[in-house]
């Protein structure tokens, strides 16, 4: 079998922090050029120093953030010419490019497109002003339509969307407003996460004095209930939790690696890699590492030609199971029965066979492909960290 490769790479720069992400980013934009020439160095590096041994074509390259819409054609093809050095990418390569549509311009993308970026990621967020300030966005809800028709101009018709809901106030109807606004641009995929108050974020430390009351969740849930039967009345293939296909074959391959628990490499600051360290007496071992969220120190290490400050932990089995539920849950493909068998050394069914009927004869769950498929419900989504958590508990 021929092994593909699943490739990330964090771009660090926004042009503001929105005041719900607690990603690793900047707005000081005038180190980009240090830092397209330092992350050419890391994956040239890691390749010569076997820390990213390539085995194969590149499946996917995922261009996340931060903005990466912040970098013009010259530091795109900078990074993708270090990438094809280092693993070969090839037509067929899912290249995927994170866009702000505040900072979109018509001939950057076609640029991007005759590089070989093949789908675009917007964050529009909302169609809705009043929830794109509270969010503190840097663009409006026409840029966004803008943006969208920029990117299809530029000859890219893999298009996602990200949108948030679950926003103070939001009700059932402005949200399928918001999705109906959504679909009108025609696009292949759609990322619809709930807001989540994460610590260090602006709207966190506004919750903290009582300037933000985040939705209850008995009514997150039924706007999350409401978007699943919209969408899949549309046709949609609802394939993760947070996450909508057009078409099954427009699903993200790049994401899929990570659910699916597959290696991948990540280049730049904070960005975290899997990969399978060795195989010790026929049982794989797995490793997590990662570069230090710190921008500065990167350039500086890459400069004198050092790999970037960063840590790492060698993934225990109970770990890998936790993850393996964790993920598999999330998704339309659940888990797979031969797969939880092997990890749980034959005894998957032993375990959580009691769980898995009690799920099942409340609706939570069911059973595919003939038995080698468990697979929650839309009811069961709804429940998923309280399944998971039954789940975990008995790893
Ligand atoms: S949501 Fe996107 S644009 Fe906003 S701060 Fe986070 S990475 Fe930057």
């Amino acid at each position: 079998m021929i092994e593909s490769e699943h490739l990330y790479i964090h771009v660090p720069f926004c042009v503001k922090k929105c005041r719900y992400c607690d990603f690793y980013s900047k707005t000081d934009v005038s180190l980009i050029p240090d830092y397209v020439a330092a992350l050419a160095r890391e994956i040239r590096l890691r390749s010569q120093l076997n820390v990213s041994p390539p085995k194969g074509n590149a499946a996917t390259v995922y261009f996340g953030g931060g903005t990466p819409s912040l970098l013009g054609p010259r530091h795109i093809e900078t990074i993708l010419k270090a990438l094809d050095n280092a693993f070969s990418l090839c037509r067929e390569t899912e290249i995927t490019f994170e866009a702000n549509p505040g900072t979109l311009d018509e001939i950057q993308l076609t640029s991007f497109q005759h590089l070989g970026i093949n789908r675009v990621s917007l964050g529009v967020q909302s169609f809705d002003p009043v929830y794109l300030s509270l969010l503190g966005r840097i663009h409006s809800a026409d840029s966004a339509v803008q943006a969208a028709e920029k990117v299809r101009a530029a000859g890219i018709d893999n298009i996602s969307l990200d949108l948030i809901y679950g926003l103070p106030g939001q009700t059932v109807e402005h949200l399928t407003g918001e999705l109906g606004a959504a679909l009108n641009l025609n696009p292949a995929h759609l990322s619809c996460y709930m807001l989540t108050l994460e610590p260090g974020t602006a709207l966190h430390a506004m919750h903290e004095q009582n300037r933000f009351m985040p939705m209850a969740q008995t009514d997150q849930v039924d706007l999350f209930r409401a978007a699943a039967k919209y969408l899949k009345a549309c046709g949609w293939d609802h394939y993760e939790v947070s996450n909508f296909a057009k078409h099954t074959s427009l699903r993200s391959v790049h994401n899929r690696a990570y659910w699916q628990m597959v290696p991948y490499h990540g280049f730049g600051p904070a960005a975290h890699s899997y990969a399978l360290k060795s195989v010790a007496d026929g049982a794989a071992v797995y490793k997590r590492f990662w570069n230090a969220p710190d921008l500065e120190g990167y350039i500086n290490a890459l400069k004198s030609g050092r790999l970037p400050a960063s840590g790492h932990e060698i993934l225990t089995l109970e770990q890998r199971r936790m993850e393996y539920v964790m993920v598999g849950l999330r998704t339309s493909m659940g888990l797979d029965i031969r797969t939880g068998q092997h990890l749980w050394q034959d005894r998957f069914l032993t375990v959580f066979q009691p769980l898995m009927d009690d799920l099942e004869n409340n609706g939570l769950a069911r059973c595919q492909d003939a038995g080698q498929r468990f697979v929650l419900t839309l009811d069961g989504w709804m429940r998923l960290d309280s399944i998971v958590s039954s789940f975990v508990q008995l790893i």
